[in-house]
């Protein structure tokens, strides 16, 4: 499986710390209003590269952090008068509402930095000591000099962007010893949380965050970090610098980063005030569309949101669930028990079958290419509703349709509304029953109940009326 890197710019095979297992490290929202969709972006695109590591064998240790301190959540408190902590537990409990509604997965962790302040002190203690940081006036500041490797992941002209930051440093304006530098600890301000350090009272800088956060739940070198291409300078060569610097180890073997979701191709974003909301979309469109949408361009291609192809993603969408339902149906109706084993020409069609599983994984073994992988299940689709016809047998159609549903898990998408159809199913026949059961033809209604058993469902009449549940 190959992934490009943005450290070397290059497509590099995926060759794990330890065999069999992904340590994946994606940087989290900001959480002072609802999540907007650019920032779904990188949750589904993430989430989709987990559930493929997953399919492939691998076990992942996936975490996310949720950044609960900043300028923004602290503005809006004061704006509503309540604490920051108010306002960022209320948003994380959205943020994680609108995941489950992308089915994008909760992290094996999601860890918040307010939580994990002790570990940035400690971070921040080792890095002055190893004399890669410095206090001035309760402000604690990396030494971007020191750190021979610094600009390595951004690819950036470090002396251009001295240059461009040094007025500062000459009218005596910043108190940092080049521009370069940046903030590990701020002393408080008036009203402010705070935390006490060896500094002062204060608080992290961002950056600092996700250094600790990374450390602390997934080791001092991980397999892969991961987050919006806006995140690589400075938040990701920053948090390169800290990390190496404190640990001697390279931090991170793999740097992937999605390109932006634009609207009218300007980058989605809250402070330009161009942005949906993921709960906006959500009264509009189921959002499994959304998720497809996503999913129909390859993560590093910018993607321009527009309501014309998000209609186009709800018709492909429908396709594919189409199919899966007369699958279904097909199967529903196949010759039974005795009957149902594949015939030669099923079983050798099979493995035409298996083929579009296989050009799935060569497309997303490309770099997660998840267009040209949805491509592989539109043709399997295709070959599906060509292929499988009333006289199939129930195994048959059965792994026909087993194929589509798996790879359409592994990117997210419920393409086999099962138990909602199953649900409507089962509360239709308890009406028929009761109705039965009150025109006192109890042959009818104990029929239906045997019915019901058959299809795995329990009756169970109490006082409150009938009610049911899975054997
Ligand atoms: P923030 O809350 O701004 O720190 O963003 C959280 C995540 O969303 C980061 O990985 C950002 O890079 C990403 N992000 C923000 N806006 C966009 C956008 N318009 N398109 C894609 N990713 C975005
Ligand atoms: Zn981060």
């Amino acid at each position: 499986m190959k992934l490009f890197n943005t450290l070397t710019m290059k497509k590099e095979e995926f060759v794990p710390i330890e065999p069999g297992k992904v340590s994946m490290y994606v940087c989290g929202p900001t959480v002072y209003n609802f999540i907007h969709i650019g920032n779904a972006r990188p949750m589904i695109v993430f989430d989709t590269a987990r559930r493929y590591f997953e399919y492939k064998g691998f076990e992942v240790n996936y975490v996310s952090n949720f950044t609960d301190v900043d300028d923004k959540i602290i503005a809006k408190a004061i704006e509503e008068g309540v604490s920051s902590d108010e306002i960022s537990e209320r948003y994380i409990k959205e943020c994680k509402q609108d995941m489950a509604d992308m089915n994008v997965r909760p992290a094996t962790t999601h860890p918040r930095a307010t939580r994990e302040i002790d570990g940035m002190i400690e971070m921040i203690e080792t890095l002055i000591e190893k004399d890669f940081a410095y206090e001035v006036n309760g402000t604690v500041y990396f030494r971007t000099r020191k750190d021979p490797q610094y600009g390595k992941l951004s690819h950036k002209n470090l002396d251009d962007l001295r240059s461009g930051g040094r007025s500062l440093l000459v009218t005596g304006e910043d108190q940092k010893e080049d521009p370069l530098d940046f903030v590990l600890w701020k002393p408080k301000k008036e009203g402010e949380p705070f935390w006490t350090s060896p500094w002062g009272d204060g608080r992290p800088g961002w950056h600092i965050e996700c250094s600790v956060m990374s450390k602390k739940y997934l080791g001092s070198t991980i397999d892969i970090h991961a987050g919006g291409e806006d995140l690589v300078f400075p938040h990701h060569e920053n948090e390169i610098a800290q990390s190496e610097c404190c640990n001697g180890v390279p931090f991170a073997h793999y740097w992937l980063h999605n390109a932006f979701l634009n609207i009218d191709n300007r980058k989605m974003s809250k402070s330009l005030g161009n942005f949906f909301t993921v709960r906006e979309i959500k009264e509009k469109y189921d959002l499994q569309i959304l998720r497809f949408f996503m999913l129909s361009a390859h993560y590093r291609s910018p993607l321009n949101f527009s309501a014309e192809l998000m209609e186009s993603a709800h018709s492909a969408l429908e396709r594919i669930i189409n199919a899966v339902d007369n699958l279904k149906f097909l199967a529903g109706n196949a010759p039974a028990a005795g009957a149902d084993a594949m015939s030669q020409e099923e079983a050798a069609s099979m493995e035409t079958v298996k083929g579009f599983g296989m050009q799935f994984e060569q497309a997303m073994d490309d770099d997660l290419n998840t267009a040209d992988a949805i491509a592989a299940v539109f043709d399997l689709v295709k070959y599906a509703n060509s292929n499988v016809s009333e006289t199939s047998s129930k195994a048959y159609v059965e792994a026909v349709k087993q194929q589509i549903v798996s790879l359409c898990d592994v990117l997210g998408l419920i393409v086999d509304k099962k138990a909602e159809v199953l649900d409507d199913e089962i509360e239709k026949l308890i009406e028929e029953r009761q109705a039965a059961r009150k025109a006192k033809d109890f042959a009818k209604a104990d029929a239906i109940r045997g019915q019901l058993l058959e299809m795995g469902i329990v009756l169970l009449d109490t006082r409150e009326g009938v009610k049911w549940k899975r054997a």
